[in-house]
């Protein structure tokens, strides 16, 4: 009884010191996968000029203590923007914030002076924060943006929407997210809420089309970059001014043609009724007349041609008064066969994943 005691009790210990073997090799390979993330990959940078108003920078305890928070606040952009690929970024990404000026001017009017000014030639983004609105004419520009001025400069703009409360730049967790989504229209990356389609204003087939999930989409609860921002971050990342050096990248993502096929039960069938329906950006409707009408040809299918221009600057007749952009953010694309109807979405983020798949062509299988 003893002896086997014994060796149950060694054998107890032999398997509680493999256990702990195990668990130290696991961290230690966990250790190395995650500094692999980060020291595998080339550190790509930008330099951020940062410009604060001075009442905000008073607020937080002046110019040093501001630049403390300021540093502290893109740390977390940097660690957010990082993780959020998700182990999809080909290079690590920082950006370095530069506390250059504290203004006292109507930050509108330091905006103005930004776009018009080519210079600033160490740095690549421009950022203006503003935690009050106490001049007249910031009214005008409540809010978060990101906008391109002389020399292809983005300037991103954080506009507090109140005249009597600070905003909680450094205190408030989604702040560094909507830092990330300004940083990525400065990298090349649209706006995915735009695409989205309220079951309320979609006439046509009276479903929600709701965008992947993405810090493009939504900042405040979205931990992470989708497919198409990570391909687009990648694509311009050694490019300190993307809007320069990859002019009409935004519209060259477009295949030339989607080739459409419909079968009814594995045949193809002629003469199907094609209608694509143009979506707004802002309305995040569907306009109910079909902006461009298409049939299937004796083997079932249709190209649609052009594609580019069907989405960004399309000619009229677009049967709206108001195109936001002048884009169709999304199309609905029906197909209508012996009075039964079929739908497919085509966001643009969606259909421009083509130009990573070096596809000049997408399919689109409709089947009855
Ligand atoms: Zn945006």
């Amino acid at each position: 009884m003893n002896s086997l005691m014994c060796i149950l009790k060694r054998k107890c210990i032999i398997f509680n010191k493999m256990n702990l073997l195990l668990i130290i090799l696991s961290a230690f390979t966990s250790h190395l996968q995650g500094s692999n993330n980060s020291l595998a990959l080339d550190t790509i940078e930008y330099n951020v000029y940062v410009a604060a108003d001075y009442e905000g920078v008073m607020h937080h305890g002046g110019a040093d203590a501001y630049r403390k928070k300021l540093n502290l606040l893109f740390d977390q952009v940097n660690d957010f923007w990082n993780s959020a690929g998700s182990g999809k970024f080909n290079f690590y990404f920082k950006y370095n914030p530069d506390l250059q000026v504290v203004y006292k001017c109507s930050s509108r009017q330091l905006e103005k002076t930004f776009m018009q000014c080519n210079g600033f030639t160490n740095y690549d983004v421009l950022f203006i924060i503003d935690s009050i609105l106490n001049f007249e004419d910031e009214e005008s520009g409540k809010g978060w943006y990101c906008s391109l001025g002389e020399g292809f400069l983005n300037t991103i703009v954080c506009r507090s929407r109140s005249n009597t409360e600070h905003e909680k730049l450094f205190d408030v967790d989604y702040f560094c997210r909507g830092i990330a989504h300004e940083l990525g229209h400065y990298r090349g990356v649209t706006d995915l809420y735009a695409d989205r389609i309220l079951e309320s204003k979609n006439p046509v087939n009276n479903i929600q089309y709701e965008p992947d999930s993405c810090v493009m989409n939504n900042h405040y609860n979205t931990y992470t970059w989708s497919d198409y921002a990570i391909n687009i971050i990648n694509h311009t990342a050694k490019s300190t001014r993307p809007a320069k050096d990859f002019n009409g990248f935004f519209r060259s993502m477009f295949p030339n043609n989607i080739r459409v096929s419909v079968d009814a039960k594995g045949k193809n069938v002629k003469d199907v009724t094609l209608n694509l329906y143009g979506s707004r950006a802002r309305y995040n409707d569907l306009i109910p007349t079909p902006y461009k009408t298409y049939a299937t040809d004796k083997n079932g299918e249709c190209i649609i041609t052009n594609i580019p221009a069907l989405y960004d600057n399309p000619t009229p007749p677009l049967n709206t008064d108001d195109l936001p952009w002048n884009r169709w953010f999304s199309f609905v694309l029906e197909a209508e066969y012996k009075g039964n109807k079929k739908y497919v979405w085509l966001p643009e983020y969606e259909v421009q994943q083509a130009f990573f798949r070096n596809e000049e062509c997408i399919e689109v299988r409709i089947s009855f």
